[in-house]
């Protein structure tokens, strides 16, 4: 089985997790992107689903992963303290050298694959999570509140 963000086998069981309303399967350093599928909740396709909402917080606060200010600097630092070049780190995390020279020198933005690689090849983190406020987001869209309980149907992608 592969893990559906990173397309990683997974060693063992996977994760299910619950990505922007679909159920995903994956590898235990992906699921962090998602929240844990709660056992308890029915999950048949299409099934409707009663969800218990606290009324009063129409404010929540969401993490987002954000790379850090000077990850280039760091893969170099780390690189560097290897002993290592750009070539054979490309090697150890199946990228090409050119990619890695691009990050180094900041030219691009790299991938979470490749940040996630990079982040457990040095065991350094690379992200910092940002909190992002929403305030009523998206429970606009819902039908009015009946009581406190409210009816989601399963969103399908
Ligand atoms: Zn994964």
């Amino acid at each position: 089985m592969n893990c559906e963000i990173c397309g990683r086998e997974i060693k063992g069981k996977g994760f299910k997790i619950v990505v922007e309303g679909s159920e995903m399967t994956v590898c235990p350093s992906c699921k962090q992107y998602g929240s844990e599928r709660k056992p308890s909740i029915a999950s048949q396709p299409g099934a409707r689903r009663v969800v218990l909402k606290k009324k009063k917080s129409s404010t929540k606060i969401e993490f987002q992963d954000e790379l850090i200010e000077n990850y280039h600097l760091i893969v170099r630092r780390e690189r560097e303290k290897r002993g290592w070049s750009q070539e054979q780190l490309a090697k150890k995390i199946q990228e090409k050298e050119s990619l890695i020279k691009k990050i180094e020198n900041a030219e691009i933005t790299p991938e979470p694959e490749v940040v996630e690689k990079l982040e457990r090849l040095f065991n350094i983190k690379l992200r910092e999570q940002i909190p992002e406020v929403k305030v009523e987001g998206r429970s606009k869209r819902l039908s009015p509140t009946l009581g406190d309980i409210v009816i989601v149907k399963k969103k399908k992608k």
